[in-house]
């Protein structure tokens, strides 16, 4: 097993797989920019090293800083975390070729994955469900016409190198397709430096329900249920559950079998999650993330497995030791993600804390790396805690999650706690009667 990881990420994230390599006797190395020289993933780490100034792309983003961090301090292996570095494919590659371990899937699924129209193509030729749409990007105004009419409008249009949710467009008739496809076009160059985009029909009002899974490299593949994240705004997930209220034990097998049978097929290695949009009992097919997700205790709370104890089991070469049938799965859990931001105008809210005091109890975890004094710097995502409770049942893990929420004290800025404690209190969130659009639609937003 590896001595010793480089953990490249911060915050919550970094913490929490800390704590994993801690409980498996593995000593761990923290990373860090000037920003967070007081940050708790600093301080609770085995060895520390400053890798830049506050900006990310300086620090957290700098392949050099990091590859020059675990050749000092003498790491095995490096887990990226979530967001930064965690996707990108050189990065895996970079790491691989300095005699480190990554601790995640090999460099070529991260860049498979991460173009939309090859990996839509891929999962397709595995037997994933896709929605209908261009067989890969789309020429001119013709071709789209041409496509439209066959697939039937509202037609999405997006960026193959797209991501964040960002430059999709949408067109509601042939009327509107040509000008959407040229601002389409422009906007993907703009951001993301190719102009290519693609169609798909749109999905009026679907729910968001991923399927996580685990694959060893050796064909052994498991997947550990789903989990609904359609609670978004600005297609940022807000609050997420597992099992989702909409499927039943038949549905998930199901689905959760077409996809790990689609991950043996590609090969995959690590954890990874199939993301799909859910409507009228059919599965459609959007990304597949090739890393570990903000989202994953949910699935830890209702299986009992560290999913970060697997991926470092993985990496390091271990074959999972459990089938499909060894997977229990047990209650409900949701995950609220509590931002420094003020609950009604999103406007972010970093600063000092004051006051801290977290929930706790039967059933209730608190990934964070608040503590009273620590100020939340305002250089990185505003996403300071998760609050993830469990329950033998919904019902149980509602009144369970409204309790946590009305114990959890952080002064001195504001978080969306509020807005938390606001949808336990909608009838439709209760019943788990919601879509992608709801949340928006509550908050009274919209795009
Ligand atoms: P990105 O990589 O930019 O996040 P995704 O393909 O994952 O793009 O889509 C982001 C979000 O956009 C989805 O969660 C969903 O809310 C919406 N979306 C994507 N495709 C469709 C579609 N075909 N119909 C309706 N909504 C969609």
């Amino acid at each position: 097993m590896f001595e010793k990881v480089l953990i490249a990420n911060r915050g919550e994230i970094a913490l929490r797989i800390q704590r994993a390599c801690r409980e498996m006797g593995i000593r761990t190395v923290a990373v860090h920019s000037t920003a967070d020289e007081t940050a708790m993933h600093v301080r609770l780490a085995d060895e520390s090293i400053c890798i830049g100034p506050p900006a990310a792309k300086d620090s957290y983003l700098s392949m050099p800083a990091i590859l020059t961090a675990a050749a000092i301090s003498n790491a095995d292996a490096i887990h990226p975390g979530y967001g930064f570095l965690s996707e990108n494919a050189d990065f895996a590659a970079k790491v691989e070729e300095h005699d480190f371990t990554f601790i995640g899937p090999k460099p070529e699924h991260i860049e498979l994955m991460g173009d939309k129209i090859a990996a839509k193509q891929a999962v397709k030729d595995a037997g994933i469900p896709v929605v209908p749409g261009s067989d890969g990007g789309v020429a001119d105004v013709a071709e789209a016409l041409k496509i439209a009419n066959e697939i039937g409008y509202p037609i999405l249009i997006k960026a193959t190198a797209g991501g964040g949710g960002r430059g999709m467009k949408l067109a509601h008739s042939a009327d509107d397709l040509p000008e959407c496809l040229s601002t389409a076009r422009k906007e993907a160059e703009a951001y993301f430096g190719n102009p290519e985009v693609y169609m798909e029909k749109y999905l009026g009002k679907p729910r968001h329900i991923e399927i996580q899974i685990l694959a060893d490299g050796f064909g052994n593949v498991v997947h550990l249920g789903e989990r609904d994240c359609s609670l978004q705004r600005r297609h940022q997930k807000v609050l997420e559950e597992a099992p989702s209220p909409a499927l039943n034990d038949d549905a998930r097998q199901k689905i959760g079998n077409i996809a790990a049978e689609a991950v043996r097929k590609i090969g995959y290695r690590s954890a990874g999650t199939i993301e799909f949009l859910y409507e009228n009992g059919e599965f459609y097919f959007i990304e597949m993330n090739t890393r570990l997700q903000v989202e994953h205790p949910i699935t830890e709370m209702i299986t009992g497995l560290d999913l970060v104890r697997e991926m470092i089991r993985i990496a390091n070469g271990a074959p999972l030791g459990y089938e499909q049938k060894d997977v229990r799965f047990s209650g409900h859990a949701i995950e609220c993600r509590i931002n420094a931001e003020h609950p009604e105008t999103f406007m972010p809210s970093p600063g000092t804390i004051g006051d801290y005091h977290a929930p706790g109890g039967l059933g209730v975890r608190v990934d964070s790396g608040l503590y009273s004094g620590y100020t939340v710097p305002s250089h990185y995502d505003s996403m300071i805690a998760k609050l993830i409770v469990h329950g033998t049942n919904r019902n149980e893990c509602l009144m369970r999650l409204r309790r946590s929420l009305s114990e959890y004290v952080i002064d001195g800025l504001d978080t969306s706690i509020p807005l938390h404690q606001k949808l336990m209190g909608e009838v439709d969130f209760v019943n788990g009667d919601y879509d992608i659009h709801w949340l928006e639609k509550l908050v009274g937003l919209k795009e």
